[in-house]
């Protein structure tokens, strides 16, 4: 399980509108709290990984991708360096 220091959380901040965020401890993810936010960003290795490109919005969940997850293209992404 993944545990995450309550101090810091309580200086983490949603990096796309400032707000508190909550932990999702089943999901691993912090939430922001921000009802019109909302971003998830996920929790890897006890790490919170606050990137706005890598959180998931649950209000926008892209369910129409849901169905074809064997077709899911993996494209190389060109990393800025
Ligand atoms: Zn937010």
């Amino acid at each position: 399980m993944t545990q995450l220091n309550e101090a810091l959380l309580g200086i983490l901040a949603c990096p796309n509108c400032r707000s508190s965020l909550v932990v999702d401890y089943e999901a691993s993810e912090l939430v922001c709290a921000k009802p019109e936010c909302g971003l998830a960003y996920p929790v890897r290795d006890s790490i919170p990984i606050l990137l706005v490109d890598e959180a998931r919005a649950p209000g926008h969940s892209r369910a129409e991708v849901d169905e074809d997850d064997d077709a899911t293209h993996v494209v190389a992404r060109d990393e800025d360096e």
